[in-house]
């Protein structure tokens, strides 16, 4: 590396802020193992000052800039992929919850605080910040912000996006804008934060933000419901959201053999669920209403779909062990389709009432076009996300199965985008996608696309080569 760009950034972020060789082989893994990140440095600053300086000296030296959080992204958008001229910006040292004020309902966090401790200084000043995933004890609020997460209960929260207030970012010259806003209403010209949100690191660096807390959860009911299709689940999703007033906060999806998965390679059989059914659906009603009885009602409206034949039997968690047996079911089947062999993954999004007609449609296509696949469709069912996992015959090859991804993905994308669905539901584009996008979207919108990437960082220095790339022609429409 030159050494006066090394100086730069040792200045900026101190020797131990700088890791490169052997040091940095930690921030340079994929998650699903598809890319095989390679960096001249990982740069780690504790500031704002120190991101703005970083900056700086990157345009300085022609450097780009990969932005990087908990790493946990499953579209290789924080995979730096060049070993003379991407550097990897880690936020890992901006991990200060600057404050919580439970009078405006906010908290002000640097991007760099883990999900999990956010919604834990939430808590203690007895609010509640809503957000979920699997991923929460690594995720980072800067890569939550950046791919927009959405989650566990975006049926009753929304994403990302519906959680966020303001923002802090460095801009690809270094400077800094600060919108640390608490307000709730703004409408004194374009919403630039919201050009942020789910711009996965091409569009500017994310240091801070102002988010949005509620009430805490004061009681809770969950139950997992064996149903003969989709549309069922859907129908007692419905009638459970009416009965409760919208205090639905979950309603997750799983594919009988996702969950046969699941007790072959991860837990044999917590479950006290046994009949054998097509599906499976985790429910779960939340409020910070105190008095009530949401076990009841779930119960009641349960009931009453086994009475008509919408449930083919289901279990309440009468604790909160068992809540935690029927989650660990659910957030286990990423873990057991890894153990099960190659998986080829889509990250859907459809209007929810379609979901039933896509996956009528998708999962004979699918048997057709790979004979003795295992698919796997699980997720946020309540709205309108299922993550379209196919995984590999039990006899067969994993590369072998993998080699078909392209054909396979182009037919499930099709078919999503004909019902009006979205090729990247939660996820992102990152890297993975950005053939798909410019396959997808109209010219106007990958025209309208290249014109923000081309204002907001006209030297293309912050992620290349993620949703956009303005060096090539990639995303034109084809
Ligand atoms: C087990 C598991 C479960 C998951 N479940 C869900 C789920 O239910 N819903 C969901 O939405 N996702 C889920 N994910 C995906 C992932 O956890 C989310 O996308 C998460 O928001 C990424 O956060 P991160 O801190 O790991 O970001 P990273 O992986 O570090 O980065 C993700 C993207 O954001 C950019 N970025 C990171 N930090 C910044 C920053 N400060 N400023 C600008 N750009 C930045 C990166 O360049 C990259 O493009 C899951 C992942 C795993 C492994």
């Amino acid at each position: 590396m030159n050494q006066t760009f090394y100086d730069l950034l040792t200045r900026a972020v101190g020797t131990e802020g700088v890791k490169i060789g052997l040091d940095a082989a930690p921030y340079l893994r994929e998650w699903r193992g598809a890319f095989m990140p390679e960096a001249l440095a990982v740069v780690r600053p504790s500031s704002i000052e120190a991101v703005s300086a970083v900056v700086q000296a990157c345009a300085r030296y022609d450097v780009k800039i990969i932005a990087q959080s908990g790493n946990t992204g499953l579209v290789g958008g924080s995979a730096a992929s060049d070993p003379e001229s991407h550097v990897i910006v880690n936020l890992e040292r901006m991990n200060q919850i600057r404050g919580v004020d439970p009078a405006d309902n906010t908290m002000t966090v640097e991007s760099g605080v883990v999900l999990a401790d956010a919604k834990s200084a939430a808590a203690e000043s007895g609010r509640y910040f809503p957000l979920s995933l699997a991923s929460g004890d690594q995720c980072r609020i800067g890569g939550n912000l950046a791919t927009n997460a959405g989650g566990l209960n975006v049926l009753c929260y929304g994403t990302m996006r519906n959680l966020t207030l303001g923002l802090e970012v460095v801009l690809a010259d270094g400077q800094v804008w600060s919108s640390l806003s608490p307000l709730r209403k703004d409408n004194s010209g374009f919403d630039l934060r919201d050009l942020f949100i789910g711009s996965e690191g091409a569009l500017g660096i994310i240091t801070a933000a102002t988010l949005k807390l509620v009430y805490p959860e004061r009681q809770r009911a969950t139950a997992l419901c064996a149903v003969a299709a989709p549309a069922d689940a859907l129908a007692i999703t419905e009638t459970l959201i009416d009965r409760s007033g919208g205090q639905v906060v979950a309603c997750e999806l799983m594919a009988n053999q996702a969950v046969q998965l699941v007790r072959e390679y991860i837990a044999a059989d917590e479950l006290r669920i046994t009949t054998d059914c097509e599906w499976y659906v985790l429910l779960e009603l939340a409020s910070s209403a105190n008095g009530g009885d949401l076990p009841s009602l779930l119960d009641e409206v349960l009931n009453a779909a086994l009475n008509d034949q919408a449930a083919l039997a289901y279990t309440i968690a009468d604790t909160p062990e068992q809540r935690a047996v029927q989650w660990r079911l659910r957030e286990s089947i990423p873990a057991a389709q890894r153990a099960a062999g190659a998986s080829i993954k889509h990250d859907i999004a459809l209007p929810i009432s379609r979901m039933p007609a896509f996956l009528d449609q998708a999962l004979p296509a699918m048997n057709r076009l790979l004979p003795g696949v295992r698919p796997c469709p699980f997720g946020h069912l309540g709205d309108g996300n299922i993550h379209f996992n196919l995984t590999r015959p039990p006899q067969s090859d994993d590369a072998a199965f993998i080699a078909q991804s392209e054909l396979v993905h182009r037919v499930v994308h099709d078919m999503v985008v004909e019902m009006g669905g979205s090729i990247a539901a939660e996820h992102g584009i990152g890297r993975l996608k950005v053939t798909d996008l410019g396959h997808y979207k109209s010219q106007g919108e990958i025209a309208m696309t290249r014109a923000v990437k081309q204002a907001l960082d006209p030297g293309n220095r912050l992620n290349p080569g993620v949703i956009v790339d303005l060096e090539t022609s990639q995303n034109t429409t084809g």
